[in-house]
């Protein structure tokens, strides 16, 4: 076989199925399972070896690179409940039936049930990467924007904080009573000692003891006080406030910016996956290629994270 005479058309026709060509066997999926059927070898292995290599090889170094800029890779999900792939094509077929580069790469996100039938109705299989990530970025930034659910999160994460400190002062309340008793009773033993005139070792047991006790509920008190102060001095409506704002503004920045080059347009591919990764907790597309998103926000973890940071950073862009 006079592999290199062939067209490139040729050879990329036959590509498709050259494995099956070469080792004589067609894969078949039927009800989950994958069988092997035999056909009449038509290549060699070592031209489909070759064909591989060469495959391998344009992988290696594509033109445009876009790998990793999958805004919704591991967001986007289906009725089969499975979380879809991205991939990329660079090159098409043309009219005349030749293997040609695309001036702009074509990316998609698909179902990765690799068995037709066990794929359901309502899955739609794939849709245009471009699609996906409008529809999706568009609802990200209306969420932003109108943030009441970050507020009413916000609102009953506060509500929580002060339970906690409410809860804290009672704590520290109980101990210094029994600071307060444990004092008494001191007194009471050094007075019995006055009067019986007697400072043994049975007193001195007994005033230990008392000590001991005393040591254990003023080091709890200690740690209560730490943290009492901790809660007081975090204003968390101000910090939930300011995340908001930060926020909005980043996300109006992304939304606006208009990326000059290649390194500029990763830079803001990374802040919108960033965003996307922190607020989307889910997005599950539909038959009709619609796709509901569910948000989340990390306000528990907000004054101290680091996402609070970043924000702040992002808004700077
Ligand atoms: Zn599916």
């Amino acid at each position: 076989m006079q592999f290199v005479q062939w067209s490139r058309s040729s050879i990329q026709a036959i590509l498709k199925s050259a494995k099956e060509y070469a080792y004589g066997f067609k894969t078949y999926s039927r009800a989950g399972q994958i069988f092997h059927i035999p056909v009449a070898p038509s290549i060699d292995i070592s031209t489909y070896e070759l064909f591989v290599k060469m495959r391998e090889e344009n992988k290696t170094y594509p033109k445009h690179r876009r790998q990793n800029d999958y805004l919704l890779s591991g967001h986007l999900k289906c009725a089969c409940n499975l979380t879809w792939r991205a991939r990329t094509a660079t090159h098409r077929n043309s009219r005349k039936g030749e293997w040609v580069e695309r001036k702009t790469p074509i990316s998609a996100y698909f179902c990765p049930q690799p068995h037709k039938e066990l794929r359901l109705p309502e899955c739609p299989k794939s849709v245009s990467a471009k699609r996906a990530e409008t529809q999706v970025w568009g609802k990200l930034y209306e969420f932003a924007m109108n943030p009441d659910f970050l507020f009413a999160q916000a609102k009953d994460r506060v509500k929580q904080l002060q339970q906690r400190y409410e809860h804290l002062q009672k704590e520290q309340q109980q101990i210094l009573e029994e600071l307060e008793k444990e004092f008494v009773k001191r007194q009471q033993v050094i007075t019995e000692a006055r009067k019986k005139m007697r400072a043994d070792a049975d007193f001195d047991e007994q005033m230990r003891e008392l000590y001991k006790v005393e040591e254990r509920l003023k080091r709890r008190l200690t740690t209560l006080e730490q943290e009492i102060d901790t809660y007081a001095r975090l204003d968390w409506e101000e910090k939930v406030k300011e995340y908001v704002a930060d926020l909005q503004a980043g996300t109006e920045e992304l939304n606006n910016v208009i990326p000059k080059t290649p390194e500029e347009q990763h830079r803001v591919f990374l802040m919108k996956k960033q965003l996307v990764d922190e607020l989307v907790a889910e997005a599950m597309i539909d038959g009709k290629r619609d796709i509901q998103v569910e948000f989340r926000a990390k306000i528990m973890e907000l004054a101290v994270s680091n996402n609070y940071w970043i924000l702040r950073m992002m808004a700077k862009l």
